[in-house]
């Protein structure tokens, strides 16, 4: 049973620009299956309906047309409660401005769990902690949300949603403001949970290299509908990257992993300094 089937989703947000025009924008007729201990990465320009699809399958808008499924039940049928044990979510912008510590805000993921009005148990506590310890933020755990820096805070909602225990997780952007060191941590602790626990990952990136390293499957989206779907080698090919990101690349092996390897190419005005001119000091020359 796949634990995430999404079958033929259109959605769209009535718009007014500002010479008050009606323009949409619209998720078209989008179907895919996600099994198990799998890792999908969605990837596609600013404003191609990454979020938007995100935010469909947690169930925060819902399709106009079409059906979700979460493991084999249409999630119109399911509670919130219960939707939010299967799924945990991670939005790009975090709206939680109020001064909540990190230990506070890392155990409201273990909300869904808490029976009727009870209190967190010492095991939720636990859970708690070891997410902390796993994003590497236990020893801000005493510190309010309010002073941390965007990678810091990006990391506490990544424990929130570790903490919660799905066995299905929706990111978007999970890493944009992470240094180099905690990006590849982070997308190792996640393919790490996928293998170890089968848990689904469905998340938005903007690094292709990242998303071809780490992700079993890839869906290409542009103008809110699906170019392409399949292995990072099936989907990142330099037709589909310039076709959809309209931007020239090289695509070649990663010496190590194999995957699809994206060499961006400098602007057709980019001129290089040869070596005498760098040995002569001379500067760039601007177009
Ligand atoms: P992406 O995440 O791929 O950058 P989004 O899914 O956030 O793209 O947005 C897709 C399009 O929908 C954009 O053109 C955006 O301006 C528009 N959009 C996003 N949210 C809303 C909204 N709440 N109301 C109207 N339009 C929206
Ligand atoms: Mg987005």
């Amino acid at each position: 049973m796949f634990s995430v089937n999404l079958e033929n989703i259109s959605f769209s947000y009535p718009r007014h620009n500002s010479a008050g025009e009606n323009i949409f924008f619209s998720l078209n007729d989008i179907s895919f299956s996600l099994n198990s201990g799998t890792f999908l990465s969605i990837l596609g320009p600013n404003g191609s309906g990454k979020s938007t699809l995100l935010r469909i399958i947690a169930r925060i808008l819902f399709p106009e047309k079409g059906t979700v499924k979460i493991f084999g039940t249409d999630y119109i049928k399911i509670s919130r409660k219960a939707l939010s044990r299967l799924i945990a979510f991670v939005p790009q912008v975090h709206s939680l401005v109020f001064p909540y510590t990190v230990f506070e805000v890392v155990l409201m993921g273990r909300a869904p769990h808490i029976q009727g009005l009870g209190f967190e148990s010492s095991n939720d506590r636990i859970i708690a902690e070891d997410a902390m310890e796993k994003v590497d933020v236990f020893r801000l755990r005493s510190k309010p949300i309010s002073e941390l820096s965007g990678g810091e805070l990006q990391r506490v909602f990544l424990a929130r949603a570790l903490a919660q225990q799905c066995p299905i997780l929706v990111l978007d952007e999970p890493n944009t403001h992470l240094d180099l060191k905690h990006q590849i941590e982070i997308l190792t602790l996640i393919k790490k949970i996928v293998n170890e626990k089968a848990i689904s990952v469905v998340s938005v990136f903007h690094d292709l290299n990242l998303a071809s390293i780490y992700s079993d499957e890839i869906l290409l989206l542009e103008d809110g509908m699906v170019r392409a779907h399949g292995t990072p080698s099936e989907v990142l090919n330099e037709t589909n990257v310039n076709m959809v990101f309209g931007t020239e690349v090289i695509v070649d092996p990663h010496p190590v992993t194999n995957s699809p390897r994206i060499t961006i190419m400098p602007g057709t005005n980019f001129i290089q300094k040869t070596e005498t001119q760098k040995q002569n000091g001379e500067i760039y020359e601007h177009i």
